[in-house]
């Protein structure tokens, strides 16, 4: 097999999955509220098999069709190629999925170019782990969730240390043939929703950190012991005409329990080396990942701009300076945004290895800004939408033969705009800004790449490395002065 079909997709989560869904123990597949965004994830995969030309490449292996996002990037075709694939998977739902599977693809097939990063010491044992598990991943094109953060309950301590330590995930026993893990880590999304869990490093360690803890692995979501514990689910049965996002696109979160978890050695790629812990995410993770994620937050701005222009026409406002500043500070948000990928695009390089990946210094700045950006966004449709974000009918009510008629009557838009369409432009928007699963996702904005402060420091970080700064004192000694 490789890429696969929605029902494929499908039929692959049934196993022996432990899933938590508020007080129950459910099946994933026949629960009711996990049907929408079954069916969206399911789309997500009939998708790219309706748009295999942008979405998918040939297997260099075997021929096969794969996913795009799977390519192991050694040029800047490779890049050009995996661009346009990022771009088409981020239409399929507007940028409002953040995960979708290609989003951990892309990881993985960074990791497997920076291959060099798990043999510097002459072993060769995880790279070639590595290496089969990445085939398998293409063979069977799996969808991957992944969780590289420790669960930090008191955040005046390190990662790993007082109450985070105990907590943290950390290998217990040991076989010949596996390693026996126990703790949790936060956060899965779409964790009910992918076949497998990939653990990898988050942030670096110190060089004395418990070896126990220094891991990489990938196991299937029906591992024993394994527990997938769900936040609320903000999917709702509806309409996609109704409610166009929380119908089909809540990825649902889910913290994970690891109760005894074995794991066979032949997935595991990082035991107890704190150096190549710490090397994998420092050597063009973040060059390669924010291809894929600045897409996607591209394709969203834009989706978001075209929203609130409509949403101004619908209410004849577009030209009264304050909407139209709106509109245009929104725009600006959208265009940095490509303009920071084609910056990182052209100026890609060899990151070692042969792995070529973009620039990542626009891709810092973005990561950096593009939650205010996301945040700002969701403002500017609040702000611009008004009480019409909340006045709008179902579409079931206007097809209803006796409210129908008087909301056509006394809920129209400007311009002539009909009541339907006004209702399906302003349901659009709320439940892209206001509702729980727009929430969720607002939520996901600030934080699926670590918060905006903690990038912003690591920026200034990095500009004090790029170069000697002597523009200040250069400028007083050009002016003479003392
Ligand atoms: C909806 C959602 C989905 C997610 N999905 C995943 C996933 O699938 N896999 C995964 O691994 N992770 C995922 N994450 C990310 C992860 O769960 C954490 O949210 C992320 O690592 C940030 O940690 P934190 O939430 O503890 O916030 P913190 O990093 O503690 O930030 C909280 C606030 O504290 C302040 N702060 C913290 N540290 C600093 C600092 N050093 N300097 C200045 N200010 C600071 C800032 O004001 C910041 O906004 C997801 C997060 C969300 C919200």
């Amino acid at each position: 097999m490789t890429a696969r079909t929605g029902q494929e997709y499908l039929a692959g989560l049934r196993d022996d999955r432990t899933v938590w869904l508020g007080h129950e123990k459910v099946d994933v597949l026949t629960h009711p509220a996990f049907a929408g965004s079954l069916r969206g994830m399911a789309a997500y995969f009939a998708w790219q098999q309706t748009h295999a030309d942008d979405c998918l490449v040939a297997d260099p292996e075997t021929g096969r069709p794969m996913s795009a996002s799977l390519i192991v990037p050694r040029n800047a075709d490779d890049l050009r190629r995996r661009h346009v694939a990022f771009d088409r998977f981020a239409r399929y739902s507007n940028g409002m999925l953040g995960r979708t599977p290609d989003y951990v693809n892309v990881t993985l097939a960074g990791f497997v170019a920076r291959s060099d990063i798990f043999t510097a010491k002459g072993d060769t044992t995880f790279a070639e782990r590595l290496r089969r598990f990445y085939r398998e991943v293409v063979e069977r094109d799996l969808s991957l969730t992944h969780t590289i953060i420790h669960p930090v309950v008191d955040k005046s301590l390190p990662d790993l240390e007082g109450v985070n330590g105990q907590l943290a995930l950390r290998v217990v026993r040991r076989t010949k043939d596996s390693i026996v893990v126990r703790g949790a880590k936060i956060l899965a999304t779409l964790g009910p929703f992918a076949d497998e869990l990939f653990v990898y490093p988050g942030q670096p360690q110190p060089p004395n950190a418990d070896p126990a803890t220094l891991l990489a692995f990938s196991i299937p979501m029906g591992t024993k012991g394994l527990i997938t514990l769900c936040r609320d689910h903000y999917g709702v049965a509806a309409s996609v005409g109704d409610k166009p996002f929380s119908s089909r696109f809540d990825e649902q979160d889910a913290f994970m329990i690891f109760d005894d978890v074995e794991i066979p050695n032949e997935r595991v790629f990082i035991d107890g080396d704190v150096d190549v812990y710490n090397g994998l995410m420092r050597h063009g993770w973040a060059a390669n990942i924010m291809q894929q994620t600045s897409i996607r937050a591209a394709v969203k701005l834009e989706f978001a701009y075209e929203l609130c222009a409509r949403m101004a026409q619908a209410t004849n406002s577009d030209k009264r300076p304050d909407t139209a500043a709106m509109l245009g500070e929104l725009w600006g948000y959208a265009c940095l945004t490509r303009s920071a990928i084609k910056a990182a695009e052209t100026d890609a390089r060899d990151w070692g290895n042969g792995a070529f990946f973009p620039d990542d210094r626009p891709f810092r700045a973005v990561r950096a800004n593009m939650p205010g950006w996301m945040v700002r966004a969701n403002e500017i449709i609040k702000t611009i939408g008004s009480h019409n974000l909340l006045a709008t009918p179902s579409l079931e009510a206007i097809d209803n033969p006796e409210i129908g008629p008087l909301i056509e009557e006394f809920m129209p838009g400007a311009n002539g705009m009909s009541a339907r369409e006004r209702a399906k432009l302003f349901r659009t928007a709320w439940d892209f800004a206001g509702s729980a699963l727009g929430g969720r996702v607002e939520l996901y904005e600030r934080f699926y790449l670590a918060s905006a402060p903690r990038n912003f420091a690591l920026d200034h970080m990095f500009a004090q490395m790029e170069r000697p700064w002597t523009q200040v004192p250069d400028m007083l000694a050009a002016a003479e002065v003392d």
